[in-house]
C-alpha cells in the first residue's frame, strides 16, 4: 500500500510498484500480487474451513444428549447401546457433514459467479478480470457506470465525475484530475485519488491502483464497525423460530409421556430413555440446513437458465413478487435503434434506411440537414474509430445514419474538436457539446423535444435564422412520430464567438428538427407478460420516453389493449404528489401500467408508493441512476450485458443474458423453492408427531411400546432425512404460475399447513396404534413382536408419507412428487437401510429387530398403506388440507 499517494505524480507511483503507465503490471508480477497480499476483498468471510464444518456438527444440543445417552449406557454396562448409539452420533454428524457441505460448495459456487468485473492493462492487454484479483499497481480503465473497485490515483482522465456518497455521504459527483494535491488534502477532497466503492458518473479514466481489498478506505471503515458477521436470511430466522418453538412443546409432551407411563407401572428407565429419544427424534434439527441446501440449489438452477441470484434471500422474495416495475429500452425492445424517419422545416424523410446516399442529394448542401447530421456526429460520445459499436444506442445509430447519408464522421470530428460537454443525463433528457471551427465555436445539442424547445427561441428555415413561432405545430409531428411507436430525438445549434460558459451552453438555441428511431418490442416479451397475468403480478412500465412511444410499446408488448385513452398513460408530471396522494390519486396511481417522461427519482417514488400499498416489488434498472430504486425494491434487477456495474452491484438478481423473460424463471424458481419447503417442513413434523403420538398413547394406554430408544434414532436417521430432502429438491407443482402471489407476510406454516400436518401425524399414528391393538388383542401376540410390527408400519407409513404431501386437487398417481425422481431414489435408500439394519446382525440386535413371518409382514404393510388411504380420503373428503 502506498501512503500519501496524492502528494505524488502516477509516474512516481507507477515506479514504485514495478508498474508501467501504459501497459499495466506484468501478468506474472500480478499473480504473484495476488498470492503475497491476498484477494482484493474486504470481508474474509469467504469458504467456511471443512473441519469447521465438522467441528460445528459436534457442538450440536442433540449430540450432547446422544453422548451421555452413550455415557449412561456404558457406565451401566450395556455395551451394546453404548456401541450404537455411537453409531447413531457418527451417522448424525456424517450426514449433517454432508448437509451442510453442500450447502456451503452450493454457496460458494454462486458467490463467484455473482463477482464484480473489472477492466485492467495487463502486460499491454486490456482484459475484464475478477475485481477481486486486482494488485496493487494494477492499471484500471473506467467508464461511465462502473463503480470503482480498489483505492486509486488518477493516471489520465477525459471529464471524469465519481459520485462518492457511500464513503463520505455526499451525493453530488466530484470531479477528478489529476496533478499532485498539497498535504492538507482531506480525503473527501482529495481531487487525484479514487476509492474503492464509489461509481463513476461520467466520463472516463484510467487509474493506478494503490491499496486492495482491507486496506482500501472503504475497507477499514467497514471493518471498524462490522466483523464478519454472518447474516441470516428471514426465512432461516423463520425457521429457527419454528424449531425452538417446537423443541418446547416437544419437551413439555416427553415430560407428559414418562409421567404417564411411570404412572401406569412401566419400567422408569425405559420410559426416560423412550423421552429422551422421542425428544431427540422429534427436534427438527434439520429444517434450516434441508431449507438452505433447497435455496442454494434453487440458485444454482436459474444460473443454468443464465439467472444469478446474488443473495440467497432473494429467492424467497422472488416467489412472493407482485409487481414488476420495468425500463423500456432493451428490456422490452430490442434497443438495437434505427433511425426511421427525419422531420426538418421544408423536408421529410421517411424510411431512411430504405433510401441510398444519392436520394439525400437534394438535402447535401442545405445548412439545415449538414447541420442535422453534423449534430449527430459531434453531440456523440461513441468513438468513430471503435470496432466494436460500444455506447448509447442512439449515439450509434446517429453514426450509422450519418455515414448512410454520405457524411464521414471521422473529418468532420477532426476539423471540429470538442471544447465543451454538458453530458447526457436522465433528468435533464438532453446533451450538449461545443465545438472549435474556423468561425469561433458552435454548439450542438439534442435530446427530448420538449426539452430542447425550452431553449429555442429561433428555427433554421430557408436558409435563414428566424424566430420560432410554430413551436405547437412541433408538438403535433413529434407526437405523430411517437404514436407510430419510435423514440423521438430533437437537434438544435447555436454559433457563438467565444467558448460559452456551461451553463449558458443551451441557452438562445436554434431548432434544426427532429429524428424518428425505430426500436422494436421483443418478440418473446407479450407472451411472458401473459404469464405474468395469470400469475397475478403486475408489470409496470415506468420510462424516461415519451407518452406517444411508451404507449405505442406497452400496446405491442400486451401491456394496455390496443387504442387504449391516452390517459392511460401517466407522466412524470402526475407523480409529484406521489409522496401524500389522496384517496384519488392512490387509486389512479395503482391502476396504471405505463409512466411516461420519469425520472430516476420518480421511478424511486414509484417504488417506495407500491411498497407502502403492501406489494412486493421487482425493479429492473440499468443505468447509475437506478442505483436507488434498485436497492429500495424488494428485488433489484439488473441486467448483465446492457446493465452498468453499478447497477449488478446493488441488484438482487441478474439477468446475464438481458433477457426480460428470464424473470419469469426466477419468480417460478422462487415460488417453487417456497412451495418444496412448505412441503418439507410439513412432512418431517408430520413424522415427528406421528412419532410421539404413537409412543404417548401407548403410554398412555398400557399398551406394549411401538418404538424402542434406538429405533426412533433410526427412524430419524433414516426415514426422515432422505424423503424431506428429496421433497426441497421437487420441480414443484406445474401450475405454480397459474397461482397468485403468496403473502409475504405469511408464515411458513399456515393455518392449512398446520392441519395437514395433524392429519398426516395422526393418520400414521392411527395405523401404528391399530396393528399394536390388533396383534395385542386379536393375534395375542407377544410385545417383542408387537414392537417388530408397531416398528415396521411406522417405517413405511412415514415412506408413503410423501405422496400426501402434494395438493388435494393434484391427481394422486401424477403430481409432482410422483414425478421427483430424488422422491423415489429417497425410498429405495431408506428400504435399503432398513434392510440393512435387519440383516446386520450387530445392529439388528440393537434395534431388537427380530425375524417376523410373512403374514405379520404383511400386515404391517396393510396397515401403512391404511395410513395413507386414510389420510388421501380425509383430504379429498375434507377439501381443505394441503
Ligand atoms: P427507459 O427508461 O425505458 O430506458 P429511455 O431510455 O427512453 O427510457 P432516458 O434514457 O431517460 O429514457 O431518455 C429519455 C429521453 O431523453 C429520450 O426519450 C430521448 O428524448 C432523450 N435521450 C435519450 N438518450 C439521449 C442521448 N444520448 N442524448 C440526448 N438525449 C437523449
Amino acid at each position: 500500500m502506498i501512503k500519501t499517494p496524492f502528494l505524488r505524480t502516477a509516474q512516481e507511483i507507477a515506479t514504485e510498484l514495478q508498474s508501467d503507465l501504459d501497459n499495466g503490471l506484468d501478468n506474472e508480477v500480478a499473480k504473484k500480487r495476488i498470492e503475497k497480499y491476498g484477494l482484493n476483498q474486504i470481508s474474509q468471510e469467504g469458504t467456511k474451513k471443512r473441519w469447521r464444518i465438522l467441528v460445528d456438527q459436534l457442538a450440536d444440543p442433540i449430540i450432547y444428549i446422544l453422548s451421555v445417552a452413550a455415557l449412561l449406557a456404558f457406565l451401566f454396562n450395556d455395551w451394546l447401546e453404548a456401541v450404537a448409539i455411537v453409531i447413531v452420533i457418527l451417522i448424525s454428524v456424517g450426514i449433517g457433514f454432508f448437509m451442510e457441505l453442500q450447502a456451503v460448495r452450493s454457496l460458494e459456487a454462486l458467490r463467484k459467479m455473482g463477482q464484480a468485473m473489472t477492466q485492467v492493462l495487463r502486460s499491454g492487454k486490456t482484459l475484464r478480470i475478477k475485481a477481486s484479483q486486482l494488485v496493487i499497481g494494477d492499471i484500471i480503465l473506467l467508464k461511465k457506470g462502473d463503480v470503482i473497485q480498489a483505492d486509486a490515483r488518477m493516471v489520465s482522465q477525459e471529464n471524469l465525475s465519481v459520485k462518492e456518497s457511500a464513503l463520505t455521504g455526499e451525493s453530488v459527483p466530484v470531479f477528478k484530475k489529476i496533478e499532485v494535491l498539497s498535504e492538507d488534502t482531506l480525503m473527501a477532497d482529495q481531487r487525484n485519488m479514487l476509492f474503492k466503492g464509489t461509481m463513476v458518473t461520467t466520463g472516463s479514466g484510467k487509474a493506478i491502483v494503490i491499496a486492495t481489498g482491507a486496506n482500501t478506505q472503504l475497507g477499514r471503515i467497514q471493518q471498524m464497525g462490522m466483523d464478519a458477521e454472518k447474516t441470516i436470511t428471514p426465512l432461516e430466522k423463520k425457521l429457527k423460530q419454528l424449531s425452538k418453538w417446537l423443541i418446547w412443546l416437544t419437551l413439555m409432551f416427553t415430560v407428559l409421556i414418562i409421567i404417564a407411563g411411570y404412572i401406569r407401572g412401566k419400567d422408569l428407565l425405559l420410559m426416560i430413555q423412550t423421552g429422551v429419544a422421542l425428544a431427540v427424534a422429534a427436534i427438527p434439527e434439520g429444517l434450516s440446513i434441508v431449507a438452505t441446501i433447497a435455496l442454494a440449489k434453487g440458485m444454482l438452477r436459474l444460473s443454468k437458465k443464465q439467472v444469478i441470484i446474488k443473495k440467497l434471500e432473494a429467492v424467497q422474495t422472488l416467489g412472493a413478487t407482485n409487481i414488476i416495475c420495468t425500463d423500456k429500452t432493451g428490456t422490452l425492445t430490442e434497443d438495437k435503434m434505427k433511425v426511421a424517419t427525419v422531420l426538418f422545416p421544408g423536408g421529410t424523410i421517411t424510411d431512411f434506411y430504405q433510401k441510398n446516399a444519392e436520394d439525400f442529394d437534394f438535402v447535401k448542401g442545405k445548412e439545415i440537414f449538414d447541420r442535422m447530421v453534423w449534430a449527430s456526429i459531434l453531440c456523440n460520445n461513441v468513438a468513430v474509430s471503435a470496432k466494436d459499436k460500444v455506447g448509447d444506442s442512439v449515439e450509434i445509430a446517429l453514426l450509422d445514419f450519418a455515414r448512410h447519408a454520405g457524411y464521414d464522421p471521422e473529418t468532420i470530428r477532426r476539423a471540429n474538436p470538442e471544447k465543451l460537454e454538458l453530458p447526457f443525463d436522465a433528468d435533464r433528457k438532453l446533451m450538449a457539446t461545443s465545438h472549435q471551427n474556423k468561425n469561433g465555436f458552435c454548439v450542438y445539442a439534442k435530446g427530448a423535444f420538449e426539452k430542447i424547445i425550452i431553449d429555442c427561441n429561433f428555427i433554421l428555415k430557408d436558409g435563414k435564422v428566424q424566430k420560432f413561432d410554430q413551436k405547437q405545430a412541433w408538438h403535433a409531428k413529434v407526437d405523430n412520430l411517437a404514436a407510430q411507436g419510435l423514440r423521438t430525438l430533437a437537434f438544435a445549434y447555436k454559433e457563438t464567438k467565444e467558448l460559452p460558459a456551461k451553463e449558458k451552453l443551451t441557452q438562445n438555441l436554434v431548432f434544426l428538427g427532429i429524428i424518428g428511431f425505430i426500436d422494436p418490442a421483443r418478440d418473446d416479451v407479450k407472451a411472458t407478460i401473459d404469464i405474468y397475468k395469470k400469475a397475478g403480478i403486475k408489470v409496470i412500465m415506468a420510462t424516461g420516453d415519451h407518452p406517444k412511444t411508451a404507449q405505442k410499446i406497452a400496446e405491442q408488448v400486451g401491456l394496455l389493449a390496443l387504442d387504449a385513452p391516452s390517459t392511460k398513460v401517466l407522466q412524470g408530471k402526475d407523480l409529484l404528489h406521489i409522496k401524500n396522494a389522496d384517496e384519488n390519486l392512490t387509486r389512479q396511481l395503482l391502476d396504471a401500467t405505463v409512466f411516461a417522461r420519469v425520472t430516476p427519482e420518480q421511478k424511486l417514488d414509484l417504488v417506495t408508493f407500491h411498497q407502502k400499498n403492501n406489494h412486493i416489488v421487482g425493479m429492473i434498472g440499468d443505468g447509475i441512476n437506478d442505483v436507488p430504486a434498485l436497492k429500495k425494491a424488494d428485488i433489484g434487477i439488473a441486467m448483465g450485458i446492457r446493465g452498468t456495474e453499478a447497477a449488478r452491484e446493488v441488484a438482487d438478481v441478474i439477468l446475464k443474458n438481458d433477457k426480460f423473460t428470464a424473470i419469469e424463471l426466477a419468480i417460478r424458481q422462487g415460488r417453487v423453492v417456497f412451495q418444496n419447503i412448505r412441503q418439507f417442513v410439513v412432512y418431517l413434523l408430520s413424522c415427528n408427531l406421528a412419532e410421539i403420538m404413537s409412543v404417548g398413547v401407548a403410554a398412555l394406554m398400557n399398551l406394549p411400546s411401538p418404538l424402542l430408544p434406538l429405533q426412533i434414532l433410526f427412524l430419524n436417521l433414516v426415514t426422515d432425512v432422505f424423503p424431506a430432502l428429496a421433497l426441497g429438491l421437487g420441480k414443484g407443482e406445474e401450475d405454480s404460475m397459474e397461482q397468485p402471489p403468496r403473502d409475504s407476510k405469511e408464515p411458513i406454516m399456515t393455518r392449512t399447513d398446520w392441519y395437514a400436518t395433524i392429519v398426516y401425524g395422526v393418520s400414521i399414528s392411527a395405523s401404528v396404534l391399530g396393528i399394536v391393538v390388533y396383534a395385542k388383542f386379536v393375534l395375542k401376540l407377544s410385545p417383542d413382536n408387537i414392537n417388530n410390527m408397531a416398528f415396521y408400519t411406522l417405517v413405511l407409513s412415514q415412506l408413503v408419507n410423501v405422496f400426501n404431501v402434494p395438493k388435494w386437487s393434484e391427481s394422486f398417481l401424477k403430481n409432482e412428487v410422483t414425478k421427483n425422481p430424488w422422491v423415489w431414489g429417497a425410498i429405495v435408500l431408506s428400504l435399503a437401510m432398513t434392510v440393512t439394519a435387519y440383516l446386520v446382525p450387530p445392529v439388528a440386535r440393537a434395534l431388537e429387530l427380530r425375524t417376523l413371518s410373512p403374514h405379520h409382514l404383511s400386515l404391517s404393510v396393510v396397515f401403512a398403506l391404511g395410513s395413507l388411504v386414510l389420510t388421501q380420503l380425509v383430504k379429498r373428503v375434507g377439501r381443505a388440507t394441503r
